[in-house]
């Protein structure tokens, strides 16, 4: 019996050698027919068994059938094995792998988003928060709380979407303001950010949809002195470090006094003369500001005597017009790739 596994060790050792040599599926059978095949090796010694004692033959049978099958298995993952060398070859031939590569499609921050982090990046580094609110607001935040009551005519300068008898679009982001007053004591200090809509034809200046950032501070001894100061800041942030701002006497209801601000043409400089951005004026106009109303701050149950503060609404598609010399507000919202991609 030794002399049998001994023969086959020997045996199996070589085939083995066979199946690691062989390079392609033709040697993997020349090995297969040579061992396995009707006349190979092992089948020869298979047939050797009837010349054992009879007792041997049951347990030298079993022997050699499990090296038959160890070795059909072995023949078997040689087989695999030049499949996916070949496979791998053959991908080497078809792909280049040094060839330059498709750089990636990668988008960029809209114009509007980036003048709005830029503003709120300049007020939450002087300690504002930015505060979100509801896009469909009833009457009451939007005009009543504001000193705009019913029968107020500055009502109807704000042209707005109705759905119902006293809900609407909000036409500016000052329902923020009273929200932020009816839920915290002075001191406050934010900026609200957002979509606005107006019943605007559109045209090349206006939209029925646009983005505003309006701003409040009330504490005590909160003046004039700190909107310009703060207004100066964003606007040198924004557009640059030579920039100044002007205020002229206008009138809103929820401010007393209330201003138009402009700020330096940043396209001529305020040297004026024939410049498109400024129509030679040298200033842009940029939207409201002024003092906090008493009757709003009444209204808000902060006492007037005690408490003082601004406020300031700016459209930002204004502000990307004039900070990237932009022609159009509509190419803020035809989503053109060609115009978004100068901003990558
Ligand atoms: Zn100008």
């Amino acid at each position: 019996m030794s002399e049998l596994t001994g023969k086959l060790d020997e045996l199996r050792g070589r085939f083995d050698a066979a199946l690691t040599a062989a390079s392609d599926d033709r040697a993997l059978e020349e090995a297969r027919i040579a061992y396995l095949g009707r006349s190979g090796e092992v089948t020869l010694l298979r047939r050797s068994i009837g010349q054992l004692p009879a007792g041997e033959r049951p347990g030298a049978g079993k022997i050699i059938n499990d090296v038959v099958e160890a070795m059909e298995a072995a023949l078997e993952e040689a087989r695999t094995r030049l499949q996916l060398r070949a496979f791998d070859e053959d991908l080497a031939q078809r792909i280049d792998v040094t060839f330059p590569s498709v750089a990636p499609m990668r988008g960029s921050i809209h114009p509007i988003r980036r003048v709005l982090e830029d503003i709120c990046t300049f007020f939450e580094r002087h300690g504002f928060a930015v505060v979100v609110g509801p896009e469909i607001e009833p009457d009451y935040y939007n005009f009543d709380a504001l000193n705009i009551p019913p029968e107020h005519p500055a009502r109807e300068g704000f042209d707005s979407f109705y759905i119902t008898d006293t809900l609407l679009l909000r036409p500016h982001t000052s329902p923020m303001q009273v929200r932020t007053m009816q839920q915290h004591r002075p001191p406050v200090a934010i900026i609200a950010p957002g979509r606005c809509y107006r019943r605007d034809a559109v045209d090349a200046r206006h939209s029925f949809m646009f983005h505003q950032c309006e701003g409040l501070l009330v504490g005590e001894q909160v003046h004039f002195g700190h909107l310009k100061g703060m207004l100066t800041g964003m606007c040198r942030a924004l557009f640059g470090p030579d920039q100044s701002v002007r205020f002229r006497p206008s009138y809103f209801p929820f401010t007393e006094p209330s201003a138009e601000v402009d700020t330096t043409c940043p396209t001529c400089h305020n040297i004026g003369g024939p410049c498109r951005m400024c129509g030679g004026s040298g200033w842009i106009e940029l939207g409201g500001a002024g003092m906090v109303h008493p009757n709003v701050l009444h209204e808000m149950n902060y006492d007037p005597d005690v408490y003082s503060g601004w406020a300031f609404g700016f459209g930002l598609e204004r502000m990307a017009i004039v900070r990237y010399d932009i022609d159009d507000i509509r190419r803020f919202f035809e989503n053109d790739p060609d115009f978004l991609a100068q901003f990558a």
